[in-house]
């Protein structure tokens, strides 16, 4: 990660130049892991569809806010990727998860984990729990019963990505190193839930298949 000032060497240039630069961050442990390395790619992917263009001609873009959240996902992402690789820990569908999650926060879309989406039952109380993707939340058994044609997760996936998503909601990214999860397909499911939100296709994800 740099530090960069520009400038231009005439004011009517169009052209930028690097009149400093400074490193602030930069990963060791990631290049020596090529799992750890392929998943920051995915990282950076995500990122670079989920940002709006950078414009260097407009004057105000130093006032505007609107990609601090997202710079800051992903630098709480390759900070905790790093420390996973160092430790020897990593494990590229946790990694994933939690980012997903975060990036989900970030942009206002994240599933609602109180009710169900369809009747308002409380889904705490309940033992399974379905996400139905393309109705953007969790739900109960009674009304996933009740639909037909839509895209539901099992009960037992379902309800570990409801547990896992409280976790990594609560819970500030650097601290979430003991996440545990008994079935892979929750990432899968939170995958696809992704993808529905942003209407994008797994196949636009070049990286995701060095992922999982
Ligand atoms: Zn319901």
């Amino acid at each position: 990660m740099f530090r960069v000032e520009l400038g231009q060497s005439r004011s009517t240039s169009e052209l930028y130049r690097a009149k400093e630069w400074q490193v602030i961050w930069s990963y060791e442990s990631i290049r020596y892991n090529h799992r750890a390395f392929s998943i920051m790619c995915l990282f950076l992917e995500i990122i670079g569809m989920l940002s709006i263009q950078d414009d260097l001609h407009d004057e105000l873009i130093e006032d505007d806010r609107t990609m601090v959240g997202l710079f800051r996902v992903l630098s709480n992402a390759l900070v905790h990727l790093e420390a996973s690789a160092k430790s020897k820990t990593h494990d590229s569908r946790r990694e994933l998860l939690i980012f997903l999650g975060k990036i989900l926060i970030e942009q206002g879309v994240f599933p609602s984990r109180e009710a169900c989406a369809f009747c308002d039952a409380q889904l705490e109380k309940l033992g399974g729990t379905y996400l139905v993707i393309d109705h953007g939340g969790f739900a109960c058994g009674e009304c996933v019963g009740h639909l037909e044609g839509v895209k539901a997760s099992s009960p037992l996936e379902g309800r570990e990505l409801w547990e896992l998503l409280g976790v990594v909601a609560n819970q500030r990214y650097q601290d979430l190193k003991e996440l545990k999860m008994e079935h892979y397909g929750a990432v899968t499911l939170l995958l696809h839930y992704f993808l529905f939100q942003f209407q994008l296709e797994e196949h636009q994800l070049k990286s995701l298949k060095m992922v999982l």
